[in-house]
């Protein structure tokens, strides 16, 4: 994974909508990395924004921090991707690129975040957070509507 410091200029995408966006979440072994406990609502947003990432890349990158970057390949499913769930929803992580748009700042990180998240501490800005806070829910899965159709 390329190391961003938090709120540099985002410039791993040339996406004409980004021009003004900031890095979060990308992170390296060795190099900076804030950790603090971060709320459940929090993180429950968080896994939302990164089920549906905006932008994505060739490819899976795959977590090198902690023991992370011990685990052997062969055992990450999914060619490299890391899975996450809650609540009974799992989504692969590794291929994405969340965008939330903040109320000064518009924030882009590696849908990896989630797993830095919950299972390294990382703790993302505070203006991130808040961001993520005010984002809207997706809306219901198609699964479920689907279901309640043909029943
Ligand atoms: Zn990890």
């Amino acid at each position: 994974m390329t190391f961003f410091r938090d709120l540099s200029h985002f410039g791993y995408a040339h996406e004409p909508d980004l021009q003004t966006a900031l890095n979060v979440g990308w992170l390296s072994p060795f190099m900076y990395c804030p950790t603090e406990p971060t709320t459940l609502e929090f993180r429950r947003k968080l896994f939302d924004l990164c089920s549906r990432p905006q932008l994505r890349y060739y490819g899976y990158q795959h977590c090198m921090l902690g023991l992370c970057k011990f685990v052997p390949r062969k055992f990450i499913p999914a060619l490299w991707g890391i899975t996450a769930s809650l609540n009974g929803h799992a989504i692969t992580l590794g291929a994405g690129i969340i965008v939330v748009r903040g109320s000064t700042a518009t924030y882009a990180a590696p849908d990896l975040i989630y797993h830095y998240v919950t299972r390294h501490g990382y703790r993302p800005p505070t203006a991130f957070i808040d961001a993520v806070l005010a984002s809207p829910l997706s809306p219901p899965d198609r699964l479920s509507v689907s279901r309640l159709t043909c029943a």
